[in-house]
């Protein structure tokens, strides 16, 4: 038997279709850490409901590895050496992560601990195709989902097997002079993010619950009810992928195994956008912050404030929008569908900059992913390498008769429209006020005026974008 290891988790919060994990069930001594590193982005910016989740998951795995998780905030690559020269360590493992901050402080560390003697392996843990193996037929990284999913990772080897929870693996406390971290998330936003309890069960069984849950029930109807935000047909899962509480490997085979037809090519393949988003982050590592287009770069956005609030707080007299702004405030989720129409209205009909929403939605939600939020947005804002045609505006009304055809979600979301008729509650501002007034419904009183004239604000931004596109 060897003797010491040191297990690094990151975003791989669980233990079963865990190689690092996997790797260390021969050592005497396993030392599992968790470590905030300031210097990487998705740490020193994590987001509210991130801080939330983060808190929650650690708890769930240092309860699964019977209290011996220590988490320290600091630099990885002090702190790590630190506890390998304390503890006299032989081995660190870690899953791989793909920002290009990441990769270069593994890349440090790696270096660092090879020089000294200390084994160093990097594993995959979160992606069924690494990266860089997904190539075009001229060797470049695809930049169009279609030919990238079915092409490039279809036609290639299939996913590893998910490896099974190892058995006896007796976890040890790190017992070192450094300060442990304790979670001290006391602002205002603390009392906000309490009441994702209500809607979450955070860690490894939690994310089994759920996809068993969704196999049972929802992923029966998938490829039509995955549209309808009322409908329960979408997993729920991506926090728990995002977090790694469940693995994308145990994710693939179950669905493969359980579910069948269109039901279930529709699920694989929205597994493969995750895919593709991280395709993405990997091969053009500035997707975060810049525009893939990057003629984009002197788009005529037009900042404003007050529109940028009203979204946020979902108060734009856009039911639909309000709705799915408030889904998010409220459950740190939001229904694909209300994505695409909020962040449509957002970059299209307000022209405010897709980086603004982008940190909104960092900020709000519990799955808040460098690779699919950013390579979302840089889709709906037609910045992006694979994204919508300018002229695809997503029409709030419209889309909200045809998939909230009953209001059902509009009025969980907004009660202070739940009287209206169906007819009305798409578009309130289209009635006169005497008629909504017998519902109870007062525009600028008890629910916003619209903040702007839909027609109106369609049209500038088609013109917007075709001046823009023809300059060029
Ligand atoms: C503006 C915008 C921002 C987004 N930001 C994020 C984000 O920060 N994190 C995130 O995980 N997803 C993001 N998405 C993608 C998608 O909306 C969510 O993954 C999905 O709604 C999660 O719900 P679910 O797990 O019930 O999905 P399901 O329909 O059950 O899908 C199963 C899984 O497939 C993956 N998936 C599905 N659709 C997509 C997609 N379009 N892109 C990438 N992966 C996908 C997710 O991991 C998801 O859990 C964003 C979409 C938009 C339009």
């Amino acid at each position: 038997m060897e003797s010491s290891c040191l297990i690094w988790f990151r975003k791989d919060l669980r233990l079963s279709d865990n190689p690092a994990v996997t790797a260390a069930k021969n050592f005497k001594h396993v030392y599992p850490v968790y470590i905030i590193d300031d210097d990487i982005y998705e740490n020193k910016f994590l987001g509210g409901a991130s801080i939330w989740w983060l808190e929650n998951s650690l708890n769930s795995l240092n309860l699964d590895m019977k209290n011996s998780l220590k988490v320290f905030k600091g630099d990885s690559l002090k702190i790590i050496p630190k506890i390998c020269d304390d503890l006299k360590i032989n081995s660190v493992f870690w899953n791989r992560c793909y920002e290009k901050d990441r990769i270069f402080k593994d890349t440090k560390l790696k270096e660092y601990l090879l020089a000294n003697n200390i084994e160093a392996k990097s594993f995959n843990a979160s992606l069924l195709w690494e990266p860089w193996i997904i190539k075009n037929k001229s060797g470049n990284p695809y930049k169009v989902f279609t030919p990238f999913f079915k092409s490039g990772c279809l036609e290639s080897s299939s996913p590893r097997k998910p490896l099974k929870k190892p058995e006896n693996i007796l976890f040890k406390k790190i017992n070192t002079m450094l300060e442990e971290y304790k979670f001290n998330y006391t602002t205002e936003k603390n009392h906000w993010s309490a009441k994702f309890h209500k809607y979450w069960k955070v860690g490894e069984l939690g994310a089994k619950k759920n996809f068993d849950k969704f196999l049972n029930n929802g992923a029966k109807n998938y490829s039509v009810g995955r549209n309808f935000p009322s409908a329960e047909n979408v997993s729920k899962l991506s926090p728990y992928l995002h977090w790694g509480e469940i693995s994308p490997f145990e994710v693939w085979y179950g669905a493969k195994s359980k579910m069948s037809g269109e039901n279930k090519n529709v699920f694989l393949s929205e597994i493969g956008w995750r895919e593709f988003a991280y395709h993405l982050l990997y091969n053009f590592p500035n997707l975060q912050e810049k525009n893939l287009k990057n003629n984009f770069d002197s788009f005529p956005w037009q900042k404003n404030e007050t529109f940028l609030k009203r979204w946020e707080k979902g108060m734009t007299g856009f039911p639909i929008v309000d709705a799915g702004m408030r889904e998010l405030w409220e459950t740190g989720y939001m229904h694909n569908r209300v994505r695409m129409i909020t962040s449509s209205f957002l970059v299209k009909n307000l022209l405010q900059n897709w980086q603004l929403g982008k940190d909104w939605f960092w900020d709000c939600l519990l799955d808040a992913d460098a690779a699919s939020n950013s390579a979302s947005w840089q889709w709906v804002a037609g910045t992006g390498t694979d994204a919508t045609p300018f002229f695809r505006i997503f029409n709030p009304i419209t889309q909200s008769q045809k998939f909230d055809e009953s209001a059902n979600y509009i009025k969980k979301y907004l009660p202070e429209l739940k009287n209206l008729p169906t007819k009305l509650i798409f578009s309130p501002f289209e009635y006169d006020k005497h008629t909504l007034k017998k519902y109870g419904v007062v525009l600028g009183e008890n629910y916003p005026s619209p903040i702007i004239n839909y027609s109106e604000s369609r049209k500038r931004a088609i013109n917007t974008y075709t001046k823009f596109i023809n300059k060029d």
